[in-house]
């Protein structure tokens, strides 16, 4: 039996620095979880476009982030994201959605809330999490 005991992993970078590259290899190398956090703004971006919440009102998209579930799967090597039990993998890459997550991911009501779900999934380690403030943030004791 392996009783090592199962880690958490930060890849923190810049865009274009090729994290998600080494974060997806040492995933697959170690057998855990690959959990790209950046696809989780990018979700929740997607549901404000769906209902039509104007970007400049926090308040309604906090509130909209706090009742949002974002789930990440490895299947067949591929991650596939989650929102609300539905499949956006591919909606959220919309050059649009790109455009719209970067004033998203300024509220601090929706980090909050990504935190938690971030750090909830991480809770029994096996991850390899990658983003901008894993290792000061999410994780900052690992
Ligand atoms: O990496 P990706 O392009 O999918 O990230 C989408 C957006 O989310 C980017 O603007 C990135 O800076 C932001 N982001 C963030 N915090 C994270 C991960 C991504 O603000 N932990």
């Amino acid at each position: 039996m392996n009783s090592r005991k199962k880690l958490i992993v930060a890849i923190d970078g810049t865009v274009g620095s090729g994290k998600s590259t080494v974060a997806k290899l040492l995933a697959k190398k170690l057998n855990y979880l690959y959990i790209d956090t950046g696809a989780m703004y990018r979700a929740i971006t997607l549901k404000v476009m769906n209902h039509n919440i104007d970007l400049n009102n926090t308040l309604e998209i906090t509130a909209l982030a706090l009742n949002t579930n974002i789930k990440l799967i490895q299947q067949n090597d591929k991650l596939q994201v989650f929102l609300d039990n539905k499949n956006v993998t591919e909606d959220i890459r919309t050059p649009l959605v790109s455009r719209n997550t970067s004033p998203i991911c300024d509220i601090h009501g929706v980090r909050k809330r990504l935190v938690a779900l971030q750090q909830e999934m991480g809770k029994h380690g096996g991850i390899v999490m990658e983003g901008r403030d894993i290792s000061t943030v999410v994780f900052p004791e690992n």
